[in-house]
């Protein structure tokens, strides 16, 4: 495996790794990618933000996805991949974790909340979309158990909705800034399991790479930047980075 052995020698130089994972390190740990041919997306038309707004039956429909899916969220845990990039953190290599998975597995395997860089929001918990006050979605069930009854912010009495950044969203401002701020502070950026075709979130790699950063890809299928990256390894991720760095 001589892209592993470069791989690990390039984790051995560099000393400020950022990595960048969207949905193909959380299927390795049985999350199906919901943009994929077959996913959910292609069978459910997206629920756009605004229709979450202006229509009561579309956020009842976005309750009534969210559940049917909650379990298959919940079950999962982090894999190789994640715990990886955990030792990576542990270790002081690597700098922060920018996601476009809303998981939230990057935290589970360990790696501070501080330190995890959610650019497309968190599904496992609610907020207010008016006060940001979280909620549990456990106390948000038991409401839309009853006759599909909807959740409203006990402080302000505005939408509630999963924590997660919806099509029609804007992008996050804070976490746009830091992902940037950690990017041009990069010496290598490894992106993981992400097709790289949603922007502006995609536009992070290129970044890095224009800034002097080394790239590397790891993805089972090739990518519109492979081109430009330093090392591309069509792969398995957890296979790869557990090689790479030296963990199970
Ligand atoms: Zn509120």
């Amino acid at each position: 495996m001589p892209k592993v052995d470069a791989l690990r020698r390039m984790i051995a130089d560099a000393t400020s790794i950022v990595a960048f994972t969207g949905a193909g390190i959380s299927t390795e740990s049985g999350i199906p990618d919901f943009r994929s041919p077959g996913g959910i997306w292609t069978k459910y038309k997206p629920i756009e933000f605004g229709d979450f707004l202006a229509s009561a039956e579309a956020r009842r429909e976005s309750w009534r996805r969210k559940f049917a899916t909650h379990a298959t969220l919940q079950k999962a845990t982090p894999n190789a991949g994640h715990r990886a990039l955990a030792r990576l953190v542990e270790l002081r290599k690597m700098a922060a974790v920018i996601t476009q998975n809303i998981d939230g597995l990057h935290q589970a395997s360990g790696i501070p909340d501080d330190q995890v860089i959610e650019l497309h929001g968190n599904t496992t918990y609610a907020a207010c979309l008016d006060c940001r006050r979280h909620y549990e979605l456990d106390w948000v069930r038991e409401i839309f158990a009853v006759d599909e009854r909807l959740p409203v912010c006990t402080a302000c009495g505005g939408h509630i909705k999963t924590a997660t950044i919806s099509f029609g969203q804007s992008m996050p401002e804070a976490e746009m800034q830091r992902a940037q701020d950690v990017t041009l502070a990069a010496d290598l950026f490894i992106v993981l399991g992400s097709s790289l075709v949603v922007y502006p979130a995609a536009g992070f790699p290129m970044l890095a790479k224009r800034n002097g950063a080394c790239l590397v890809i790891v993805n089972r299928e090739s990518t519109d930047q492979d081109g430009v990256a330093d090392l591309v390894i069509h792969a398995e991720i957890g296979a790869t980075m557990s090689r790479a760095v030296g963990v199970n």
